[in-house]
């Protein structure tokens, strides 16, 4: 009508948390619905989880695994990121806040699709995090890689004076999961391939691995067969595989694990990776708080068959956070909620009827032990050896986000699995001790950063503007008085 302007109602806002397999699966799957997504996650990047330990054995580069996530949602343009760790969800007020350096932000939402994922678990010793990192982000596969390659350095360093350095060339991986058994096989072709010219005091083939486990098999999801498979092949590539032992206690310079007969052991290692136990975010804590929704002992919050929250049909919760039909911690269960979520939130808005409960469509698992060997269970079949390494290669291509990641990888893996070289051995100081000063800080990195409220830009600006005009008139001075070289007594 003429003089009237179109009020147009705002579109449904959908707020996605992580930007982990279950969030971007989740904003990716909203690219066509008539929605405003908006993905909030603590990191910049997507991870593919799966390879860190390629990361942290010096194989691949971390942005081979990591894409910047503003980067792969360019051309969505429903949607936008948003950089914060989120630190509260009310349901009720339907708003997630979020920090990031001590700046708060409030995000209005609609439709909410929580996929925050889950942390190391040390099963109540959180203390044993400063001696044994976990292996969840890049964080820690950079400073794992830095404590792994610098265990070899200071090795190095000791044997040319005479110094036993047993301790520094024992590596003790924690946890025979897929995770632990990967990480233990590649330190071993680390030490006893790739590294055994470049040393001259020590014997990189002399270094022990060590890969510890309280379950009385490795593998345990894999089956007694496969899991014996599995450890005869370690056993090859010389690693050390201890079963039935606890670790009781975690220090600087080793570990102490306890058997069931009431042995302990002490294994004085200075390198060691935890990769025992997971824990899902604390927002499940939130979310059960506000929902009544109960929590499984590693924190996972039971949803129903839709994927959503008792009481809140708008509220989504995929992934490792999620406690339904003994789903396992994979992938594929992310990628698949986040789809089937992002489809309920469309049809919705379209009208259409409820889909059929969540279902999981098993594709397979898989774990590589060393170079052209891996076990993979599709189905009924278990596959072993070369096929089961080469399964490996062709699915990790397929899901590394981006065209550039696949080809790095591809590269990556040529250098390493073909030749003798890892690229990716690049470790600074700063990527092992960095954590641990950052601890110090009360508030962590926000006390590295001005208050919000104290930025004053134009203060700011107009000092460093008269600093450079001072700066520049001294340096014109000193050239046109003929100074410079003239020494000032
Ligand atoms: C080392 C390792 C190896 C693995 N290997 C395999 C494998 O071979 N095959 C397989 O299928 N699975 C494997 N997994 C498991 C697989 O990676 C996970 O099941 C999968 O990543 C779960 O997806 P998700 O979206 O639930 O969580 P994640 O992928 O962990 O994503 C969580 C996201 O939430 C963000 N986040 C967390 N808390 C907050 C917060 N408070 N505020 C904002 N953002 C937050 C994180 O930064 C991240 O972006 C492996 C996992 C690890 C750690």
């Amino acid at each position: 009508m003429a003089g009237q302007t179109e009020i147009r109602p705002e579109r449904h806002r959908v707020v996605v948390i992580g930007s982990g397999f279950g969030g971007l699966f989740g904003a990716k799957g909203l690219a066509r619905a008539d929605v405003d997504v908006t993905l909030i996650a603590k990191t910049t990047h997507h991870l593919f989880q799966p390879l860190l330990y390629q990361v942290a054995t010096g194989i691949l580069s971390e942005g081979s695994i990591a894409p910047p996530t503003r980067e792969v949602l360019a051309n969505q343009k429903n949607a936008k990121t948003l950089l914060g760790e989120v630190i509260d969800i009310d349901l009720e007020a339907k708003q997630i806040t979020s920090e990031v350096l001590g700046r708060r932000t409030v995000t209005a939402y609609d439709s909410l699709l929580v996929a925050a994922g889950a942390t190391q678990s040390y099963f109540g010793n959180d203390h044993f995090a400063d001696h044994a990192p976990g292996m969840k982000s890049i964080d820690d596969a950079l400073e794992l890689r830095g404590r792994i390659f610098g265990a070899f350095e200071m090795a190095e360093l000791g044997a040319s004076r005479g110094d036993n350095v047993d301790h520094l060339l024992t590596f003790v991986v924690v946890g025979a999961g897929p995770t632990g058994v990967e990480m233990a096989g590649q330190i071993a072709e680390l030490a006893h391939r790739t590294l055994k010219h470049d040393f001259r005091a020590i014997n990189s083939r002399e270094a022990r691995v060590v890969l510890v486990d309280a379950a009385p098999q490795v593998l345990p999801p894999f089956g007694a067969k496969l899991g014996e498979k599995t450890k005869r092949e370690l056993e090859k590539l010389g690693v050390e595989v201890v079963l039935g032992a606890m670790v009781t206690e975690v220090d600087e310079r080793g570990l102490t694990i306890a058997f069931k007969d009431g042995r302990t052991e002490r294994i004085n290692s200075v390198a060691k990776i935890w990769a025992a136990g997971v824990q899902a975010s604390s927002l499940s804590k939130t979310l059960s708080e506000q929902t009544g929704a109960p929590l499984d002992r590693a924190g996972r919050i039971s949803v129903n068959p839709d994927l959503t929250l008792p009481g809140h049909p708008e509220v989504f919760v995929v992934g490792d956070m999620i406690n339904l039909d003994k789903l396992p911690g994979v992938a594929q269960v992310a990628i698949q909620g986040a789809k089937y979520a992002a489809k309920e939130i469309d049809g919705r808005l379209k009208g259409k009827a409820p889909q059929q409960p969540f279902k999981y469509f098993d594709k397979g698992s898989m774990a590589i032990i060393s170079r052209f060997s891996a076990v993979a269970m599709v189905g009924k079949l278990r596959l072993t050896g070369l096929i089961a390494w080469l399964m490996w290669l062709f699915v990790h291509l397929i899901y590394i986000t981006g065209f550039k990641g696949r080809v790095s990888a591809l590269l990556h893996w040529s250098i390493s699995f073909l030749g003798r070289g890892r690229s990716e051995r690049t470790t600074t100081e700063q990527q092992i001790f960095a954590r641990a000063a950052l601890k110090r800080l009360e508030g962590g990195a926000a006390d590295l950063v001005s208050e919000p409220g104290e930025y004053d830009r134009e203060r700011l600006e107009a000092e460093r503007r008269a600093e450079l005009e001072a700066q520049a008139a001294e340096e014109a001075r000193l050239t046109d008085a003929n100074e410079r070289g003239t020494s000032v007594r």
